[in-house]
């Protein structure tokens, strides 16, 4: 399935909840949310009443922009996360955190997901050591992601860690940013994923 290239703002208009799905921009006054709250197209200022269906639609939706994951790929997740031990819901927003595109992205190391996942493509991270082009590469607790030393003095990785600083990388990733390399810890706990989704609506929705 073809990964949507469109207007990212669109989908969070959709949603109507920020996706932060464009870097800086999504906190400052230029977000689209900010300024159009309201759902794209020529009805989208219309009231409707959303169905049992359609909210979890949307919540399952949610989730899949919020990662950038494709349809085919989010229910697969959803298959792994059914045979995971646990919560189905929390497993599956455990996967997704746990996408080395996403990894990157938590550690200040990509504007967004999206840059995230085109710098992981063009190879510019390693894990254990060894250079890991898949976006979707699932990391396991004990692995330790790092920027290749060839790409750490790039106009764009400098100008990319200027910009991400201060931004706070979560507990359950162990960082080393004057060597930039991190170490997952273990897999994220419910309340450090800020996924902004009812998990369990996702489970109904598949559940059908
Ligand atoms: Fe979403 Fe960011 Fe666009 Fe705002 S600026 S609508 S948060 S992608």
């Amino acid at each position: 399935m073809a990964r949507y290239t469109g207007a990212v703002c669109k989908l969070c208009r959709r949603e109507g909840k920020k996706l932060f799905l464009k870097g800086d921009r999504c906190y400052t006054n230029k977000c689209a949310i900010e300024r159009r709250a309201y759902a794209p197209g020529q009805h989208g200022q219309s009231r409707k009443k959303q169905s049992e269906y359609g909210t979890q639609l949307r919540a399952k939706q949610t989730a899949r922009r919020y990662y950038g994951v494709n349809e085919v790929q989010f229910s697969k997740y959803y298959e792994m996360a059914v045979k995971m031990p646990g919560m189905t819901g929390e497993n599956l927003l455990k996967v997704c955190e746990s996408r080395l595109d996403n990894v990157v992205y938590l550690l200040g190391w990509a504007n967004s997901r999206a840059e995230a996942r085109q710098l992981v493509t063009h190879g510019h991270f390693c894990v254990n050591g060894k250079r890991v082009d898949i976006p979707s590469y699932l990391c396991r607790a004990g692995e330790v992601i790092s920027v290749r030393n060839k790409s750490l003095e790039s106009d764009k990785f400098v100008a990319i860690f200027e910009a991400n600083a201060s931004r706070p990388v979560p507990a359950w990733l162990e960082s080393d940013g004057e060597n930039r390399s991190a170490k997952v810890v273990n897999l994220p706990e419910r309340e450090q994923i800020l996924c902004p989704v009812e998990e369990h609506l996702i489970v109904e929705f598949y559940s059908k």
